[in-house]
């Protein structure tokens, strides 16, 4: 026997994992094709392509699944109820509701890799959609670098706790018509944020669940880039109801963009579509200049079958107003920067129709 493994590891016992049963195989599967009877009314589509439907599991005659929705979809858990009491074998049925209260529609907005201009998106992208009418909040996930409150003016500012009906709350912050609520708001300017695993897990997880939002139209979630830990807990955590990720030309050949859409995808969240950002330079004459490569976001949109939903220009003046605090969709909607994001932003509310 080896003599080095550390006492304090406990020794390794081969913990036998029972198969599959094959009974509750089948009968997950009669789930599934119940479940894509039932269409979403907004979005037209079925709770399972949706991703609205994970940790599916069955045990006897026992259905356990957790269900993802905004505030305006309370009534498919009574759908699915009715479904299932009209299975036979089903004798016991275990709803979990994930839901942010009063937010109707969460998307996150994610990165292979940091420095891709993810946040100035979320922040113009929230910008775009306050200017539509939309009620919106920002929630800056980014563990790593939350730079949304210093592009939003709000650097310096502290968060109040409020006492609610419910427990205590944070209440979130407001610059420029746009809720906002960090990460970065409780870390010491120029500490980096050094969280780590159940830390990190129960941080995460208060941000999702105990911010006093009010009514939201959308909440826009930064998330980290990458997929590590955090992503991952914030997806598991939240009813996002797809991704935007944000890349730049000659970023996406690399597996990093890969690996979050495959990370996704498993965990049955659905891709919007890609923003390109930094796709071209846009000179005074108006000639477009493709520093980084061009041609890349439209490959990868096509080899994965989603949406591009925009390219946005290299702009001192998107660098400039993240500086100042004040994004450029809002100083200027009608520059081609202001303009390519309320198309998104329009793009964003035919699918999920806020105002219907
Ligand atoms: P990420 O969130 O992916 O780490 P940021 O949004 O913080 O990236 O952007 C990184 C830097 O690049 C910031 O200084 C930002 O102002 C700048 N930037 C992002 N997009 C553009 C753009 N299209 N044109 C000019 N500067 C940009």
């Amino acid at each position: 026997m080896s003599n080095h493994q550390s006492p304090f590891q406990p020794p390794k016992t081969d913990i036998p994992t029972s198969p599959p049963d094959s009974l509750s195989v089948i009968r997950q599967q009669e789930v599934i094709q119940l479940f894509k009877q039932i269409i979403e009314p907004t979005l037209k589509n079925d709770i399972i392509s949706l991703g609205m439907v994970r940790n599916l599991r069955i045990v006897d005659d026992y259905v356990y699944l957790r269900l993802y929705i905004g505030s305006h979809q309370y009534e498919l858990q009574t759908e699915i109820q009715n479904l299932l009491s009209s299975l036979t074998w089903c004798k016991k049925t275990y709803i979990q509701l994930c839901t942010i209260p009063g937010v109707r529609t969460a998307i996150a907005v994610s990165s292979g890799k940091g420095g891709v201009g993810k946040s100035t998106t979320s922040v113009n992208l929230a910008a775009a959609l306050h200017i539509a009418g939309a009620k919106v909040g920002l929630l800056d996930a980014d563990v790593y670098g939350p730079n949304v409150p210093q592009m939003l003016g709000l650097g310096k500012s502290e968060i109040k706790v409020i006492d609610t009906p419910n427990g205590k709350r944070f209440l979130p912050l407001e610059s420029q018509g746009i809720k906002v609520m960090s990460v970065g708001l409780l870390a010491e300017p120029d500490h980096p944020l050094a969280w780590r695993g159940p830390v990190l897990h129960k941080i995460i997880t208060q941000f999702i669940n105990e911010v006093e939002w009010g009514e939201l139209d959308y909440l826009l979630i930064d998330l980290p880039p990458g997929t590590g830990d955090a992503q991952i807990t914030i997806i598991q955590e939240s009813p996002i109801c797809g991704v935007i990720l944000v890349t730049t030309p000659q970023q996406v050949a690399i597996s990093d963009v890969r690996r979050s859409i495959h990370m996704f995808r498993q965990v049955g969240l659905p891709v919007l579509g890609i923003i390109e950002n930094m796709s071209y330079f846009l000179s005074k004459g108006g000639e477009e200049t493709p520093i980084f490569g061009s041609g890349g976001g439209q490959k990868l949109a096509e080899e994965l079958q989603t949406p591009l939903l925009g390219q946005i220009p290299i702009d001192p003046r998107i660098c400039a107003g993240g500086d100042a605090g004040e994004p450029l969709t809002l100083t200027e909607p009608h520059s081609s920067v202001g303009e390519i994001f309320r198309q998104i932003a329009g793009a964003l509310n035919t699918t999920f129709s806020p105002f219907a």
